[in-house]
């Protein structure tokens, strides 16, 4: 793979960063994952849009223009051949020449940044026709989740704790009630009414949400934004995730119990079909 290092196209075998780099001892960075279909970035102004936040929420600088940003993806996705998977973006508050706890000048140290794709099937994906299996566990994260961080080791601890008990992902519960999956935004279905969280600084803002309850709205679903619990969850007709890597994913069973049907359900994959669909017209 070619991948991009602070300004430069080089053979993933030769990127290099710093060992002080913050992101590396800190978790001091944002990232982003744009998938690709047909070769096009889905929703890129979304995420782009996103990533200024997360980066101004935390006062880092942006080392390149937004413009410039969709010429890196542009040009990775064409010297890797990318039909369809992703990429992977990073900026980071760089590497000062030692470690400290306070930030950096950003007139000495500049931020830096890392991109590179991967394949994947998105349209197709297997698990689509079985649908995922989740667990529930306490969120134990820090509280601005609306910030894209790389700080990802519990979602990451959460993904292993499903694993454990055969299950495909976890769903976090704080208060009594659902935030979001490990790395997605989490639905449930009630007849023709989609119920997620609403956004605060307790979830991340998905962009893929946000495209889907627009998308919902405009094919006659109601859609609800509040909390909701693991049981209601369980008492639901359908269950689905969110996120860039896998569009509208359904949920079949949440702490071992079936939902609905115990099938991937009708809504679900209607809205799927819908995302595919409409994002595809204004993939760049
Ligand atoms: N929630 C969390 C915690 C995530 O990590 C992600 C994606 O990585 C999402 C939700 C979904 O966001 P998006 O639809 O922008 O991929």
């Amino acid at each position: 793979r070619t991948v991009y290092v602070n300004g430069e196209y080089v053979p993933e075998t030769e990127a290099k960063v710093s060992i002080f780099d913050r992101a590396f001892l800190m978790a001091d960075g944002v990232y982003e994952v744009t998938s690709v279909i047909d070769g096009k970035l889905v929703d890129f102004d979304g995420h782009a849009k996103r990533l200024e936040r997360s980066l101004s929420e935390l006062e880092m600088r942006n080392p390149v223009t937004m413009d410039e940003l969709l010429e890196i993806h542009r040009e990775l996705v064409k010297r890797n051949d990318l039909e369809e998977g992703g990429i992977y973006l990073q900026i980071t508050r760089g590497a000062p020449a030692d470690r400290d706890f306070a930030w950096p000048d950003p007139d000495e140290v500049p931020s830096g940044i890392v991109l590179f794709t991967f394949a994947k099937k998105l349209v197709e994906m297997p698990s689509i026709k079985t649908g995922i299996k989740v667990i529930s566990i306490p969120d134990e994260r820090w509280s601005r989740r609306d910030i894209k961080t790389t700080q990802l080791l519990y979602p990451s601890w959460g993904k292993m704790m499903a694993k454990k008990k055969g299950c495909d992902d976890a769903w976090m519960v704080e208060e009594g009630v659902v935030t979001e999956g490990t790395s997605n935004n989490a639905y449930i279905v009630k007849g023709n009414t989609i119920i997620t969280r609403a956004l605060s600084n307790d979830i991340l803002h998905g962009i893929t949400r946000a495209a889907v309850l627009r998308f919902a709205e405009e094919a006659q679903f109601k859609v609800e934004e509040r909390d909701f619990t693991i049981a209601e969850a369980q008492e639901a007709d359908e269950a689905f995730i969110t996120s860039a890597t896998t569009f509208v994913q359904p949920v079949v069973e949440i702490d071992g119990a079936a939902i609905g049907t115990g099938k991937p359900g009708d809504v679900s994959l209607r809205l799927r079909e819908i995302y595919i669909e409409e994002s595809l017209k204004t993939a760049k």
